[in-house]
């Protein structure tokens, strides 16, 4: 058993408090490289903003869960070393779906886990729920649970439609379970197809598609049921055109990739909306540098110089979504 204390982390209580009070949004980043983590971490540090490093059952496959939880152990000391003095740092399970999965992480060091049983029914999601919530209280680690779901693709979770969450069943949820913040469906969606063009319009000038507007009726319908209650957001990349025109360019082929438009996120990061999952962003900038790296120097073949790339984009879209879309800077 490792205490998230004794290295150095922290849970999400206070910090959520305070996003809620403060009217911005803490991010939460996924991670599976060193390249990645090195550029959430001083992104983070530079802008002072307090930090979610999430880790997916699918991040835990690729490079093994015991790695990653030295890695963000690791991130911490980087932190410090950067000048970041008291580094506000939670590392989160994204998508847990066994209370044996969120068992591992809680005994393992994590100080946040997520329980996913939005997929099972309505009793069995709160039997589960309660359940990890139960263990994880013990050692004071917060506990993300979901009401609703979401359309879309994010490693091993998928979903064909999204079924909103329903404002009515909130308060009952939240009481019974006791879980710490509530990941809800307003229209979010994971991967980079975050909808089908025939559920966009298309930008007359661009030719780009125009996805659909957040269902921010139903946030305000659950804010007035739980109000001050921490809210979590889900597939919220906004796949930047930029990123796809590049990728594009230089042999990749993602046609029509369309995200949620970073003004609707600005919108929900200043309500009880306080934590804002970002992923496939990353991804996106990630392989653009690469391709560019590798099609405008067909000679290289040393890692560093392409990863080395990619880490500098990573970056850049980190610090922008920290100031830009959630206003976290400063606040750690
Ligand atoms: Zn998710």
């Amino acid at each position: 058993m490792v205490s998230y204390k004794e290295i150095g982390l922290v849970n999400t209580r206070e910090m959520f408090a305070k996003a809620i009070k403060g009217g911005y949004a803490i991010p939460a980043f996924n991670f599976n490289n060193m390249e990645q983590l090195q550029a959430i971490i001083k992104a983070s540090a530079e802008t002072k903003s307090p930090v979610i490093l999430q880790v997916s059952k699918g991040a835990r496959n690729y490079a093994n869960q015991t790695l990653l939880r030295y890695m963000a152990q690791g991130a911490v000391e980087y932190a410090k070393e950067l000048g970041w003095e008291n580094p506000q740092i939670v590392l989160h399970l994204d998508h847990g779906d066994s209370f044996e999965l969120c068992k591992s992480c809680v005994d393992f060091g994590f100080s946040s886990v997520m329980i996913d049983a939005s997929s099972l029914p309505y009793e069995e999601n709160i039997a589960l729920t309660r359940r990890v919530v139960e263990y994880a209280h013990q050692f004071d680690v917060t506990v993300e649970a979901e009401l609703g779901v979401l359309a879309g693709v994010e490693d091993e979770v998928a979903s064909e439609e999204s079924h909103y969450t329903k404002p009515e069943e909130v308060i009952d949820f939240a009481t019974r379970t006791g879980c710490d913040s509530l990941a809800i469906s307003i229209g979010t969606s994971h991967g980079a197809y975050k909808f089908k063009p025939e559920q966009c319009t298309r930008d007359p000038k661009t030719g780009r598609l125009v996805p659909p507007p957040l269902a921010f009726d139903v946030l305000d319908a659950i804010m007035e049921k739980l109000p001050g209650f921490p809210i979590v957001l889900h597939g919220s990349s906004s796949v930047p055109q930029e990123y796809v025109d590049i990728i594009n360019a230089n042999g990749g082929k993602l046609p029509d990739a369309v995200g949620i438009p970073e003004e609707q996120l600005r919108k929900a990061a200043k309500s009880a909306v306080c934590k804002i999952n970002i992923d496939s962003d990353s991804r996106l900038a990630f392989t653009a540098a690469v391709r560019k790296v590798l099609a405008d120097k067909p000679a290289e073949f040393d890692p560093r110089k392409y990863c080395g790339v990619a880490r500098d984009w990573m970056e850049e879209l980190y610090r922008h979504k920290i100031i830009n879309v959630l206003g976290s800077d400063g606040k750690a």
